[in-house]
């Protein structure tokens, strides 16, 4: 039986199992196996001579049966891998509302830039005397930095913000060690809604993790921190906005808590794409604090990578910042990648190079292309548009802590699921069949159910509008207890839902060939 929507209404009873195909392909949405499951060794795309017979000089080594690998012909090889390419999901094919993770429109114009040769194709190791535009460009993107955030010093070099947590987390462990309190100064205090790189990066670092409990509406309360914090407290851990999609509002205070107990305030700034423009961390008493220029600053990101997440810091951590760094003497840039060569304290080498170049110049490209008012607008536009799906939304889903302004996301919780049958997960999937990438599920930790929705400065009206109206229809559907287009979605996707449970239980992580099949007999 079908629903008004045309799909299946009891659940399990997918669109595919009504038409099977012979191929397992669905029209244009082709079946994928792996390139070992239809590669044959007997074929290649390239033509090899045979090798000339040599001498064994590997005592007996030599292997005796097939290598295995997979042979395509060059056309096979060719649509193998431009058919993976089209399977990925991006910001490219549709919105991607994925909150805490920023995936907003990287301009075209950034790629161009990437690409110019003087850019793309000098080498790290080259001198330095050939490559002073990089130089030139590195340094430029270290004073836009430094001017958003009013910060005195940043560090270029972390590949990733989970990177930069670990290098501002190593200078505040290297000024604590200059200040002679390694022993005694070795708690780290985050809040329990942070990221989970928070609590990984300190422990990693090896100081201990002590955690603040939300209050009511979400945010930190000072006399909180006030309560943990003491001569033995090393820094706090703040993200702001807060992955509530909240502004710590008590931000200075807590800073003068910290600062007071002799420790440093470490800003997750993951989330600087909300405020650029508007305010500065180093007007609400940052040390450190990473940039995601993958989130802020329109860089692409993505499967691991190439992130970039520059640091800033404050002057009492600066000398500590790593190697290597941009210097400019009389005109002329080089880089200082010796701490003999330097007249600071690096506290080490993060990377076996400078950072991803790549990334500075789409970073610059951005910042340039916008202009200061430009990025502030951008902040503006993130935020008026999670608090346009938020109002839009409120009357159907919940908000754990009122319908009041957020930054540039916006957190639903699962209370007006209860009782419906219908989870978080369910709501999520059935997004799926509707053509959405699903926003973020059961993060922060610290609401229920939660649904942390982003929709960035990238999204016209029109497609917001679009968005809104098709997560209302779900709504309403959950309502009128339309269970099976949830708990069985998703129904359109190429592979159904998962045993999630049994996949974490039973990870089957190697491939093992698949018998042959015989063709049934007639
Ligand atoms: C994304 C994010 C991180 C980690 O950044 P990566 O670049 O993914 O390593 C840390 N904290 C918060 C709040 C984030 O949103």
């Amino acid at each position: 039986m079908l629903n008004r929507q045309g799909r299946p209404t009891t659940p399990g009873a997918g669109a595919e199992n009504d038409h099977p195909t012979f191929t397992g392909n669905r029209a244009l949405q082709q079946e994928e196996p792996l390139i070992f499951e239809f590669g044959r060794t007997d074929v290649t795309g390239v033509d090899l001579d045979e090798p000339a017979p040599v001498a064994d000089r590997l005592g007996g080594l030599v292997r005796k049966g097939a290598i295995g690998l997979p042979g395509l012909s060059e056309p096979e090889a060719m649509r193998h891998y431009v058919r993976l390419s089209q399977k990925n999901y991006g910001i490219d094919t549709g919105l991607f509302p994925l909150g805490s993770c920023t995936m907003k429109h990287n301009p075209r114009l950034n790629e161009r830039m990437a690409r110019l040769p003087g850019f793309a194709d000098v080498h790290p190791l080259q001198p330095a005397s050939t490559v002073q535009g990089a130089l030139a460009l590195m340094d430029e993107l270290a004073h836009w930095l430094k001017e958003l955030t009013g910060m005195p010093a940043v560090t270029l070099s972390p590949k990733a913000g989970a990177h930069g947590e670990l290098a501002g987390m190593a200078a505040i462990k290297a000024a604590i060690a200059a200040r002679g309190e390694t022993a005694t100064r070795n708690v780290v205090l985050v809040p329990d809604s942070a990221h989970g790189t928070n609590p990984a990066t300190a422990a990693l670092i090896g100081f201990t993790v002590k955690a603040v409990p939300a209050r009511e509406d979400g945010t930190v309360d000072p006399a909180e921190v006030a309560k943990l914090a003491g001569p033995d407290t090393a820094a706090i851990m703040l993200t702001n906005p807060n992955t509530c999609g909240l502004f710590e509002r008590d931000v200075v205070e807590i800073a003068r808590v910290i600062h007071e107990a002799g420790g440093y305030f470490y800003c997750d700034g993951a989330n600087f794409n909300a405020i650029v423009g508007k305010a500065r961390p180093g007007d609400l008493g940052v040390d450190a604090m990473h940039i995601n220029l993958h989130k802020t600053f329109s860089t692409p990101h993505g499967g691991g990578g190439p992130g970039a997440g520059p640091v800033v810091l404050s002057d009492r951590l600066a000398a500590f910042a790593p190697l290597p760094y941009v210097r400019l003497d009389d005109g002329r840039f080089s880089l200082v990648e010796h701490a003999a060569a330097s007249d600071q304290s690096p506290l080490g080498r993060l990377t076996a190079f400078h950072g991803q170049m790549g990334m500075f110049v789409r970073a610059l490209a951005f910042m340039l292309s916008h202009g200061a008012d430009g990025l502030k607008q951008a902040s503006e536009d993130a935020v008026l548009n999670a608090n346009y799906v938020r109002a839009c939304l409120a009357d159907l889903m919940s908000l754990p802590f009122g319908n009041r302004a957020c930054m540039h996301e916006v957190l639903f919780d699962d209370s007006w699921l209860k009782g419906t049958g219908v989870t978080t997960l369910d709501f999520a999937k059935a997004m799926i069949d509707e053509g959405y990438h699903p926003m973020t599920v059961y993060f922060p930790l610290v609401v229920h159910g939660a649904m942390l929705i982003e929709p960035t400065e990238s999204e016209s009206k029109a497609s917001l509008d679009l968005f809104i109206a098709t997560l209302r229809d779900l709504a309403f559907a959950v309502r009128d207890g339309d269970t099976a287009r949830f708990t069985g979605a998703p129904y359109h996707a190429p592979r159904r839902r998962l045993d999630e449970t049994r996949a974490a239980r039973q990870p089957v992580l190697r491939w093992t060939a698949p018998e042959p099949v015989a063709e049934a007999a007639e």
